[in-house]
């Protein structure tokens, strides 16, 4: 499990520096390699929206289980 980035995403691009293992790639909105996440949370912390979630709950594009 990875963490993802929720509709909520404002695209500012904030988090995308502050991850360790370049997991993460501009788009609306942003999205999280699950590959390359290690779960660090950096995201999270800085993320202005609270849009980089640890468990999927409303992402796009991804399907239960
Ligand atoms: S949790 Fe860490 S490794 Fe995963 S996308 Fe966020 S900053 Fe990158
Ligand atoms: S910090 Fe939050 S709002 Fe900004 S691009 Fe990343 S996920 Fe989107």
């Amino acid at each position: 499990m990875a963490y993802h980035i929720l509709e909520d995403c404002i695209s500012c691009g904030v988090c995308m520096p502050e991850c360790p293992e370049g997991a993460i790639s501009e788009g609306s909105p942003y999205i999280i390699d699950p590959k390359l996440c290690t779960e660090c949370g950096a995201c999270a912390e800085v993320c202005p929206v609270d849009a980089c979630r640890p468990a999927p709950k409303k992402t796009i594009g991804t399907t239960p289980g």
